[in-house]
């Protein structure tokens, strides 16, 4: 294969002495200081920046994306289950069997699982069941079934299909809360409360797998970048109360990135490597003593086969077909995977374009498209195309890298 945009950058330098944030002049000579530098600014020390930052830190270098078409390893659709008024964690009776549903959650079905997990297992312990079943095995079965573990429940997932022929295994993925998740004006103030305290819960769940390499939870740097000023929301904006879990943005100055655009924005925030952290997942459910039984359910009608009395939703869009929620909808979403550029670690997107790309261990992800309505997963090479030129000339004509 033929990489199209060589010439990378330096990766990341360690040195011994530099504060985090450096001058652009200093980011520039590769993350060295000059010898004197330190005597320079505090005359009669040695190596005061030693004093204050006595450990090695890492100086970020600006590496090049390697965007070409012939970096292509796969291209996914996903349909995220949305519904304009909010994801449904709510318990009904079933014939002689209590049904929790917990489905519906968009483009946040990542960020909110441990919340939304957390409302079913207080809806479970309000019945004396021992034993639950799950259906589903996407991000939502999965964790509410471990939760359910956790709390000393015996669990059975019941599913179609496992990961990664899941809606969740082709997810960006990242901490997005409020994405694709209600429509403006359909939502209530009561769900907004919930949606808060949900995301408040899973943000706080998902704090405990950092730094655990077999989960691939981590904190990445993103990019926004535009030439339109950035969209303020408006004043009953769904995810006001917790826009403090999504991190501080910060506005960087002309020359202190290479992305040539009006408008740039910095964000850290949390990501998800997507088939470790599912694999990792599916593990700890069979260690703790999880079975995972195939079966297709049609009807609501098929659920009373089921041995156990208690059981839980989380079949993401498949419950249109079974549960006929009328409100339930796709939003189709499609990302097209390079080969995997570890030496790259920001994440970047041009909102205005549709346009992002974001670096994973099995993928440079880069993708965008939000289409309402489309049932259809196949891949568009069209949306292939707008992608992969859009970056390749956006990185060309507006990032001062060689
Ligand atoms: C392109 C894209 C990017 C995204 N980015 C993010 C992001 O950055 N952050 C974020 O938080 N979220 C993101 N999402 C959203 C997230 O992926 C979804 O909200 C989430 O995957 C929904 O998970 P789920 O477990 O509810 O459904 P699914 O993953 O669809 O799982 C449903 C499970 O139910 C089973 N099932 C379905 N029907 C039946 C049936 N009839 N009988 C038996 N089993 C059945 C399936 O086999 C599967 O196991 C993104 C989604 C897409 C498509």
């Amino acid at each position: 294969m033929k990489n199209q945009t060589t010439n990378h950058d330096v990766k990341e330098t360690k040195i011994i002495t530099a504060p985090l944030e450096m001058s652009p002049a200093v980011l520039n000579s590769g993350g060295l200081i000059p010898a004197g530098f330190g005597n320079f600014l505090f005359p009669g020390v040695s190596n005061p920046l030693a004093t204050f930052f006595p450990f090695g830190i890492k100086v970020k270098q600006w590496v090049k994306p390697n965007i070409s078409r012939d970096h292509i390893i796969r291209v996914t659709v996903g349909l995220r289950p949305h519904r304009p008024s909010g994801f449904v964690v709510r318990s009904e009776s079933l014939g002689s069997k209590t049904l929790v549903h917990n489905y519906g959650h968009g483009g946040s079905g990542w960020s909110l699982s441990w919340g939304t997990a957390s409302l079913v297992a207080d809806e479970v312990q309000k019945t004396s069941a021992k034993k639950i079943a799950v259906m589903g095995s996407g991000i939502n079965g999965l964790t509410t079934a471990r939760l359910l573990q956790r709390y000393g429940y015996e669990v059975v997932i019941y599913t179609k299909d496992m990961p990664p022929n899941v809606t969740s295994n082709f997810a960006g993925a990242g901490w997005s809360p409020t994405a694709t998740l209600v429509d403006e004006g359909k939502y209530t103030p009561e769900f907004k409360k919930l949606l808060t305290k949900t995301a408040r819960i899973s943000h706080r769940f998902f704090q405990d797998f950092i730094g655990i390499e077999r989960y691939g939870v981590e904190y990445q740097e993103g990019y926004a970048a535009d030439d339109a000023p950035p969209v303020a929301h408006g004043a009953d904006y769904i995810g006001s109360d917790i826009e403090d879990l999504v991190g501080e943005t910060e506005d960087m100055a002309e020359g202190t990135t290479p992305f040539q655009y009006k408008h740039v924005t910095k964000h850290w925030s949390m990501r998800y490597q997507v088939p470790r952290y599912l694999a990792a997942m599916q593990d700890d459910f069979r260690i703790a003593g999880g079975m995972v039984i195939t079966k297709e359910f049609k009807r609501p009608e098929d659920i009373d086969a089921l041995p156990e009395m208690v059981v839980v939703n989380c079949m993401g869009l498949g419950t249109k077909e079974v549960f006929n929620d009328p409100e339930l909808m796709p939003i189709r979403g499609q990302l097209t995977h390079l080969i995997p550029q570890p030496e790259l670690t920001y994440r970047f997107g041009v909102a205005s374009a549709g346009l992002n790309f974001n670096p994973r261990g099995d993928a440079l992800s880069c993708g965008g498209s939000t289409i309402p309505n489309i049932w259809d997963s196949t891949p568009d090479p069209h949306e292939v195309d707008r992608v992969i030129d859009g970056l390749i000339s956006n990185v060309e004509t507006r990032f001062k890298l060689s």
